[in-house]
């Protein structure tokens, strides 16, 4: 019979773990360690579910909460049993202790959730809790993640998601020649469809591949994929791909915000032509057309007079610019477009618009002609938009508060490490900590 210290076992909580404290010692790192039994240990064998023989015991070192502000370890003592059943593969066994650590953990599993909620709920960085609990910040770090991506997947979080918005996110800009480093970027709209809420970050995945989100897509339960009635998305095909081999029922919309940038691409392609043809060097000031570049992508409704006035100096200045106004008009009646004042209005006018641009465009008109085709290509998923009213305008505001993050000094040297604090800063995860 085991001697219980109920004080000690009151105190650190270790009651609530099924353990006893028999001993306890301070080592020369500052850390308090505990020596603990199992009150009540399992002796049914794994393999055929009779009684085992108790063979020894061996020791179990873990992490555990802190204790008055000390890193703890834990050191339980597994009994070891034989199993004398003679048609048995099982030769010797240890007792179950998965209620109190996950196999092969680091941590008990009450200071994985202690860890997860003081990064959620107290913004405790990687750096602070990894002292607290005695680790390395890379052990915390990998344990963190791990955890993360659980709450992250919880089947109660993704259970009403019917809106989903896909973006790209460039997390770091690698100096010198070779791709920036994508994430792919998962966020649940169906709250701003809803008119119930802010949009979610639903999850971060490397890379910005046609594969990123099929994986993704078909690491969720067949009952996620069935909900998913929309997904927006840019004008990347390898998502659109993704969408319509992983999902039966969802449409793709091609979102606004990505729709006018297309066209505000090949406006200034169109004026960087016109400019070096003209003046045969590239935009500098004094330059027409490089004087009025900003004003060019701004909607009408917002320039004053002066703008105005400016703009159409520039415009009018040289006969050669006539290509410029041209692309400039559509650019603008593009904007109005999505402007109307009901979305039937708007729909119509996007159709006549990219029905006017889809061919015959005059010569010297390039850029426009370019935009004109790839628009109707897609005209489909530009559509849509007016339909089903998700937009992602609520991804790109997660993405400038992911790029406000990365630009925080902290020194994103690894992408596991950004996904976690942009789950943690952006996922609203505080409610699901009880799924740990
Ligand atoms: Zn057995």
């Amino acid at each position: 019979m085991t001697q219980r210290s109920a004080i000690a076992d009151t105190i650190c909580r270790t009651i609530e773990l099924g353990v006893t404290i028999t001993d306890a010692a301070i080592d020369g790192e500052d850390r308090t360690h505990l020596f603990c039994q199992l009150l009540d240990p399992k002796n049914t064998c794994p393999t055929c579910g009779q009684a085992g023989r108790l063979r020894d015991h061996v020791d179990r070192e873990v992490a555990d909460l802190p204790i008055v502000g000390h890193p703890t370890r834990l050191h339980l003592s597994v009994p070891r049993y034989v199993c004398a059943a003679t048609d048995c593969t099982t030769s010797v066994f240890r007792a179950d202790i998965s209620a109190i650590v996950a196999p092969r953990a680091q941590v008990t599993r009450r200071t994985t959730t202690w860890i997860m909620r003081a990064m959620i709920s107290d913004k405790m960085s990687v750096k602070a809790v990894a002292a607290a609990v005695g680790l390395s910040w890379n052990t915390v770090n990998t344990l963190a993640l791990a955890a993360v991506k659980k709450l992250a997947a919880a089947p109660a979080r993704l259970a009403g998601v019917r809106v989903l918005g896909v973006d790209e996110h460039k997390w770091k800009h690698v100096r010198g020649k070779g791709d920036p480093n994508f994430v792919t970027v998962l966020v649940d709209l169906t709250p701003i469809v809803d008119g119930t809420g802010p949009a979610r970050l639903l999850d971060m995945v490397a890379g910005r591949s046609k594969a990123a989100l099929k994986d993704w897509l078909g690491a969720r339960d067949q009952g996620f994929r069935d909900r998913i009635r929309v997904v927006t998305m840019d004008g990347f095909t390898g998502y659109r791909t993704a969408t319509a081999e992983a999902l039966d029922k969802a449409r793709v919309v091609m979102d606004p915000f990505h729709v006018v940038h297309l066209a505000a691409e090949k406006l200034t392609l169109c004026r960087q032509r016109v400019q070096q043809d003209t003046c045969g060097h590239r935009g500098r000031s004094g330059d027409p057309l490089y004087g009025i570049r900003r004003t060019l992508l701004t909607r009408i409704g917002l320039l004053t007079d002066k703008q105005k006035t400016r703009l159409r100096g520039g415009l009018d200045a040289r006969e050669e610019h006539v290509a410029v106004a041209v692309t400039y008009a559509i650019y603008q009646e593009l904007i109005d477009a999505y402007e109307q004042p009901t979305k039937r209005d708007s729909k119509i006018a996007m159709y006549k618009l990219l029905k006017k641009i889809k061919t015959g465009v005059p010569a010297g008109l390039s850029e426009l002609a370019q935009l004109g085709r790839s628009l109707w290509s897609r005209r489909a998923e530009i559509l849509a938009y007016f339909d089903t009213g998700a937009s992602n305008g609520p991804v790109e505001a997660i993405n400038g508060r992911l790029e406000h993050l990365r630009g925080i000094a902290l020194g994103f040297r690894n992408l596991t490490h950004y996904i976690l604090r942009s789950l943690i800063h952006s996922g609203q995860l505080a409610e699901s900590l009880r799924a740990l």
